[in-house]
């Protein structure tokens, strides 16, 4: 018993002076965590100079684009072929992924030799090769006449520009084994998006924002980054690291001073890594009683199997015996102890420095999502990694040590290179036929030159009809006459009143008009008409506006003052004189009841008249265009037209009164309210419309009417947006094919929404805050479609615009006999004003349709307010002239 105890004893002892011995010899391979916290941060620089466009070329850290943006979702499906050329062997497989709710991969595959002329010959001969291979496999499986889409497993570094290159196969995607992993083992846990390799050699790879790759185009998304990190130290980063022996097996090496993180890493050192040191043990006499071997001096003879064999738990010791045994030498029992506390700490050392550039890949996924903790998973395969005992577990904890705020998960990968090249041929198939079908839906938007001209011409058919009394009474564009006359000639001048009713808010203003100086000054408030005054009766609407007026007159104490009235109003009203409009038929968000076929302003007299507390003096109904127009013209005489883009759109210029038809005297000119929202309304532009815009119709409060509107302006954009993202959702192709309450329920998505998703300064991970906002739970990849729905619409809308507008200054010029006409248009709405594209859209649009117009868009304003006041103001000039007369 005691002497059991005592061996027991003496062994530990032994065992203890063994490990002090050799850990003082190598005391420079064994890293402190603050060493390993310093190269995980000269790695973390290493991989920003090598994704910078300066600093890439001289980079040793190449991270390299891969072209692959997605990794698996669960939903790909199919057959899919794929090659492994990795070293000796070449490999064809057959992958089946199946959908079937659960996730599935079956595998066939066959060998092929790769004889060594083939591999050192050109490539058009390797290529040749690999493709009577596949015909053989395809042959034998019976794959003859179907075409599938291919992936192609390279694991040598590669420079690729895209992904796929044709040789006669659906798709040929090119991927690097540590993709691979990572696609494979993200099959299995969406939450990978690290892949890391860690045999012969090493290699890692991590999907990275799109906007911090200077050298692949485009912002948006990510793309996985092949980082090629066993370049690491190979302009002299890692020297203090390196020791004499990493120094010594460099220059045995078949690449010397290349890959010199690898070869402090790989399986393919490991092993010569241990040989080195034990012989330099040896020399000095710290090893087999200073005696070496003939096979201690050969390269090569200790292999990595061998560093995991000595390192086995149990067995470990008397493996170590046994493998310095068959080398030659003739080991003690302390010569074993230490042999394998060398192993130890070369396997460890290894472990150390892949944890310390792992945790530097971890840190930045992190940073780049902005999160505080990071849940993640890596992807890992390679032999040195799977064969080893205590490997896996010292990475982990190593890992986990240096980046505390990170949840990591390792997966290990099964046969992740050859599956991951079929897993991400499946990927990019899957993301393939999801763009095609985007690629359809958004292509109903994109309208070519010939449509728009084709709108250009017939807004221009629908104008001239609008203006003609045979025509007029079917045409879908009114031509309204607003008895406007003249412009302001600056003279103007006095204390008006103004009414704006536009789309969802009502403002009373007092505008302040001095002659000479051209000066306005305003007071207004902005009053809120609830949607049940909207849509209750005309009674109670007018009675609410003339209550608001009542408030703003008390407000300014101004109580029993006279004012002159101009009142805008922007619903189609036939005008008989500039003080009587009558309402054609609501439009936009309004349904009061007993309105239309009224005059507006016997409704608002009668209301006043109700409420019997003040009169006013009301001189002008005004359409917004109008004021618009009015308010630019005030400034540019060569402003002849008012557009709007706001809740609804519309247009008005000044026409020649010869061809008004409705109205008497062919003098002068008269502003023609257009309504061309209506345009439309007998189908003639039915061809460009779209599924989209007849649900966004059909749920509106006047289905069939205003269907140009209904295509251009604030009110439908978002609702079109949100009935292509139902349908979008519907087709699976986005938010995993779930429709959320929220993405039912109409209005949801506002058109501000748009101008702010399409700002070119917003980051996508903005835009999916936007979308989270509104109750949508997005991706990366729903973002980037909703992103570009949106654009779509917005882009469709402004064209569309631009063709109606290019109609009307093409027919003023032809009017006008010109061979160019210089025309300004006074522009308002919110649309305009704030969505980040819109106007310039428009502008080009108009230029390119309309090339002998020179226009200028003129912001207005507050056309609204202020044009109603100089209308007032002009009219009231002209009043007092035709007195004086
Ligand atoms: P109105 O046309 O009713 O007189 P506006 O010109 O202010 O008033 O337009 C209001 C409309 O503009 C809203 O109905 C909405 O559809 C749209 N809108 C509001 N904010 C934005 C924005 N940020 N970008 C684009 N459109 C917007
Ligand atoms: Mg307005």
């Amino acid at each position: 018993m005691f002497a059991v105890h005592l061996m027991a004893f003496y062994f530990t002892k032994l065992k203890e002076d063994q490990i002090k011995k050799v850990d003082r010899f190598l005391y420079h391979m064994r890293l402190s965590d603050d060493t390993l916290l310093d190269i995980m941060a000269r790695f973390q620089a290493e991989m920003q100079r090598g994704l910078g466009k300066d600093t890439n070329p001289t980079a040793s850290v190449k991270m390299l684009p891969t072209f692959v943006r997605a990794i698996p979702d669960g939903s790909e499906h199919g057959e899919f072929l794929s090659l492994d050329l990795g070293g000796s062997k070449f490999r064809v497989l057959k992958v089946q992924v199946s959908e079937e709710g659960k996730r599935n991969v079956q595998m066939e595959s066959q060998f092929y030799p790769t004889p060594n002329e083939i591999i050192r010959g050109n490539g058009s001969e390797l290529f040749d090769y690999v493709a009577d291979c596949l015909a053989d496999f395809m042959k034998t499986k019976g794959l003859k006449h179907k075409k599938l889409p291919l992936g192609l497993t390279f694991s040598f570094p590669c420079r690729q520009t895209k992904l796929e290159e044709d040789i006669d196969v659906d798709i040929l995607a090119l991927v690097n084994d540590t993709v691979g992993t990572m696609m494979t083992c993200a099959y299995d846990d969406p939450y990978c998006e690290v892949g890391v390799i860690i045999g012969t050699g090493t290699n890692a790879c991590y999907m990275e924002d799109m906007s911090n790759i200077d050298l692949v185009e485009g912002d948006e998304g990510r793309m996985c980054i092949n980082t090629e990190w066993g370049a690491f130290g190979d302009d002299g980063a890692l020297e203090d690291i390196r020791t004499e022996f990493d120094r010594e097996l460099d220059l045995g090496s078949l690449n010397p001073g290349k890959q010199l993180f690898e070869k402090m890493i790989s399986g393919l050192y490991v092993g010569e890594l241990v040989r080195i040191i034990l012989l330099k043990m040896a020399k000095v006499g710290l090893l087999f009683g200073g005696k070496k071997s003939s096979a201690l001096h050969t390269k090569g003879k200790i292999e990595t199997r061998h560093v995991a064999a000595m390192e086995k738990y149990k067995e470990g010791l008397a493996n170590t015996r046994e493998i310095l045994t068959d080398l030659g030498l003739e080991p003690s029992e302390a010569d074993c102890l230490s042999v394998q506390q060398v192993c130890t700490i070369v396997s460890f050392r290894s472990a150390n420095l892949c944890a310390a550039a792992l945790a530097a890949i971890l840190t930045r996924l992190r940073e780049n999502k902005k999160l505080v903790r990071l849940r993640t998973t890596v992807g890992v395969d390679g032999t040195l990694y799977k064969i080893h005992p205590q490997y896996p577990k010292r990475l982990h904890k190593v890992v986990r040590r240096l980046v505390p705020n990170c949840d990591v998960r390792f997966l290990l990968s099964e046969s992740g290179s050859t599956k991951g090249a079929a897993m991400v041929t499946a990927v990019a198939s899957r993301v393939q036929a999801q763009r095609r079908q985007i690629d359809k839906v958004l292509a109903l938007f994109r309208l070519t030159q010939e449509q728009l001209k084709g709108v250009q011409s017939k807004m221009r058919t629908e104008l001239e009809y609008g203006l003609k009394k045979d025509t007029h009474l079917l045409a879908t564009v009114k031509m309204l006459p607003t008895y406007v006359c003249g412009m302001p000639d600056g003279t103007e001048k006095g204390k008006f009143l103004a009414l704006d009713l536009g789309g969802t808010n009502f403002r009373v203003l007092l505008v302040k008009i001095r002659s000479g100086r051209k000066s306005v000054r305003m007071y207004n408030k902005i009053f809120a008409i609830p949607l049940e005054i909207m849509q209750g009766t005309g009674e109670e609407l007018f009675d609410h506006i003339v209550q608001c007026i009542a408030d703003f007159l008390d407000y300014m104490g101004l109580k029993g003052a006279q004012l002159p009235l101009g009142f805008t109003f922007s619903f189609p009203c036939r005008q008989t004189s500039i003080d009587k409009g009558i309402l054609i038929e609501w439009t936009k968000g309004f349904k009061a009841t007993d309105c239309e076929g009224e005059d507006v302003v016997d409704m608002l007299r009668e209301a006043i008249k109700r409420r019997n507390e003040f009169d006013l003096d009301i001189v002008a109904v005004v359409n917004d265009t109008v004021g618009t127009m009015m308010t630019c013209g005030y400034e540019d005489p060569n402003c002849e037209i008012g557009l709007i883009a706001g809740t609804g759109s519309n247009m008005c210029y000044m026409e020649e009164m010869k061809n008004i038809e409705l109205v008497e005297g062919d003098e002068g000119k008269m502003c023609i309210n257009t309504e061309w929202g209506g345009f439309g309304d007998n189908g003639c532009i039915d061809d460009i419309r779209t599924q989209y815009d007849r649900k966004v119709d059909e749920g509106s409060l006047n289905p069939g009417k205003q269907r140009y509107e209904k295509m251009t302006s604030g009110m439908y954009l978002g609702e079109i947006v949100r009935q292509i993202l139902i349908d979008l959702t519907k087709q699976g192709l986005l938010f995993r094919g779930q429709i959320s309450e929220r993405l039912r329920t109409r209005g949801i998505f506002e058109t501000k929404f748009l101008s702010q998703i399409e700002s070119d300064r917003l980051a996508l991970l903005q835009v999916r805050r936007i979308l989270q906002q509104l109750g949508l739970d997005s991706t990366c990849e729903d973002s980037i479609v909703v992103k570009e729905v949106c654009g779509a619409v917005s882009r469709r809308a402004a064209q569309l615009c631009g063709a109606g507008l290019a109609a009307v200054v093409e027919k003023r010029r032809e009017d006008q006999g010109l061979e160019y006409l210089k025309v300004t248009v006074g522009v308002d709405g919110t649309l305009y004003k704030l969505h980040p594209h819109f106007s310039r859209i428009l502008q080009e649009t108009v230029k390119e349709l309309a090339p002998r117009c020179d226009v200028t868009l003129m912001l207005s304003e507050d056309g609204s307010g202020k044009g109603a006041a100089l209308i007032t103001a002009v009219a009231k000039r002209l009043q007092q002239a035709q007195k004086e007369k």
